[in-house]
């Protein structure tokens, strides 16, 4: 069972389903940092608002992430210098530092119980083959006036060749923020509804919203769902990886609070600290890889304990888990209007995505009540950077073409259901179709087409986390076919195991 530390630890929510069909201003799909930060901001705006969760509020990859804050960004600022240029970067930073500066805020006027602290951001690179990296972050961020340290090591146990520091940077319990705010939100404007999964939007003038008991009518929507459900131009720029977490719970060792990026590990990317009354953790998260696309995802938690215990006096892994990112194209989050219809995203935050989702929220909240905003143009969904994009797009969209082939005649993993063991996912070539064969641990097969429903590609199975992943947009379906996170709608096409002569 794959489970994160913080949903463990935040408050349990209980919002009711949405039962009837209801109208309002700004119809908010989503109820992660994105979703709730918004429909926070809009109902305070005197807007009518409904929230639409199909699962919990932060059940989503809000709960799933690393819950640090800071204004730099995983791309590297002199990165986004380099591609863009000196002002955007410094806007970057500007707007972000805005986004941590409000969550504070949010929490300290409302009390909201989430262990929010100030920290330090460290970069570290352990050998000097990315000591360069090092060097030019610290000259870009010394640019736009961020203090920031050289340091020779680190407060946690760990090789550094050279590192930099920069203070005043944040960390919480992203689930315990999100449902705290949710409790805060004027309930006379806004109503929230868990386990309502929105399955059709049909656009028109009002847009209408069908979810499984009801619907909502609305003029204005906000997919606040990470990557914008159904088909959109901008899932060509967006390019989903999983990255992989452990909670290590520590015999002894008492380590600074901190965000700790390691700039040349491909396993152990970032680590922090987090202490309460249940004792005393350390987070080791890395291992990025495009979704639906590795052969042995177990691998990924295995490497990550062994660096664990390699560094600190691991007790026991309490918490494992693994979530989606999407990186963008051309280095910035698309946050805006999707094409003058009234419908908004805010998607390809990368890992940087708790600050760039009130980001959003903060855009959404001037440009739904018609005023000016100082970042909208910045980050605007519409924008088109094929320069700065081709690279990537090019890349990233050769792999998605590869994808497609899997469908070919004689490209499935097994030939009949046998084949598939316990507990097991495969996909079986049926009759000229690719079908997904799921083995429960009581032996029930569970048959669907393994064509993703958002735009036909095969999907693939993940051993870690029992789900199918689409290895195109991101797309991923319980082992029994239902959607658990990315832009399709509807479930895998159920397909019927009994038909089958050879079951
Ligand atoms: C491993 C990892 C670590 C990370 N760590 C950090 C970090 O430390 N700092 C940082 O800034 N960023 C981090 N990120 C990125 C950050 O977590 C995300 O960018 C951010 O949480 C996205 O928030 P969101 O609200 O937009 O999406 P989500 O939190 O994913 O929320 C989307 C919600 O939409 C709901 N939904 C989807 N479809 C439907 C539907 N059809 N109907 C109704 N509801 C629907 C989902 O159930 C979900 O709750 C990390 C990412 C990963 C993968």
């Amino acid at each position: 069972m794959t489970r994160s530390l913080w949903k463990a630890k935040a408050q349990k929510t209980n919002y009711p389903a949405l039962k009837n069909n209801i109208t309002v201003d700004v119809a908010i799909v989503g109820g992660g940092i994105t979703g709730i930060t918004s429909a926070y901001f809009l109902a305070k705006e005197g807007k009518k608002v409904a929230v639409l969760e199909s699962h919990e509020l932060a059940g989503g990859t809000t709960g799933d992430s690393t819950g640090n804050l800071y204004k730099m960004v995983d791309k590297r600022l002199h990165h986004i210098q380099s591609k863009w240029d000196e002002k955007t970067a410094r806007a970057v930073a500007e707007s972000r530092a805005a986004a941590v500066d409000l969550i504070e805020n949010l929490v300290k006027e409302h009390e909201i119980k989430c262990d929010f602290k100030r920290v330090p951001w460290y970069l570290f690179s352990e050998t000097n083959k990315k000591d360069e990296t090092i060097e030019k972050e610290i000259i870009t961020a010394k640019d736009y006036g961020i203090k920031a340290d050289t340091l020779q090591e680190l407060p946690i146990p760990v090789q550094v060749s050279s590192a930099i520091k920069v203070e005043g940077q944040a960390q919480f319990n992203p689930a315990a923020f999100v449902r705290g705010l949710a409790e805060k939100i004027d309930s006379e404007n806004c109503h929230i509804y868990e386990h309502t999964n929105v399955h059709h939007i049909e656009k028109g003038e009002d847009h209408v919203l069908s979810t499984q008991h009801g619907t909502v009518t609305a003029k204005k929507v906000i997919l606040a769902t990470h990557s914008p459900k159904g088909i959109y131009p901008v899932q060509t720029a967006i390019y989903p990886h999983r990255e992989y977490a452990i909670a290590a719970k520590l015999n002894s060792g008492d380590y600074p609070d901190g965000i700790y990026w390691d700039t040349e590990a491909t396993f152990h990317t970032s680590m922090r600290t987090f202490k309460n009354h249940t004792g005393n953790y350390v987070l080791v998260l890395g291992g990025h890889h495009k979704v639906g696309q590795e052969d042995n995802y177990e691998r990924f938690f295995e490497k990550l304990e062994q660096h664990a215990r390699k560094l600190f006096d691991v007790a026991e892994i309490e918490y494992k888990w693994s979530a989606q990112h999407y990186k963008p194209a051309d280095g910035l989050p698309y946050i805006g209007e999707s094409s003058d219809d009234g419908i908004y995203f805010a998607t390809g935050f990368s890992t940087d995505g708790l600050t760039y989702g009130v980001l959003s929220a903060m855009i959404f909240k001037d440009l739904l009540s018609g005023r000016e905003n100082e970042w909208a143009e910045l980050y605007k969904a519409k924008r088109f950077t094929p320069i700065k994009s081709a690279k990537n797009y090019i890349k990233e969209n050769i792999n998605v073409a590869k994808q497609y082939l899997k469908d070919l005649p004689g490209k499935a993993e097994a030939e009949r259901f046998y084949e598939v063991g316990i507990g097991e996912g495969k996909v079986v070539e049926v009759d000229d179709e690719k079908w997904a064969v799921y083995k429960d641990e009581t032996g029930q097969v569970h048959c669907h087409s393994a064509v993703c429903t958002h735009m036909d590609c095969i999907v693939d199975w993940n051993d870690a986390e029992k789900s199918w992943d689409c290895p195109c947009h991101g797309s991923r379906f319980e082992a029994t076919g239902d959607v658990i996170e990315g832009p399709a709608f509807s479930p895998l096409d159920k397909r019927d195991v009994k038909s089958r002569k050879d079951s």
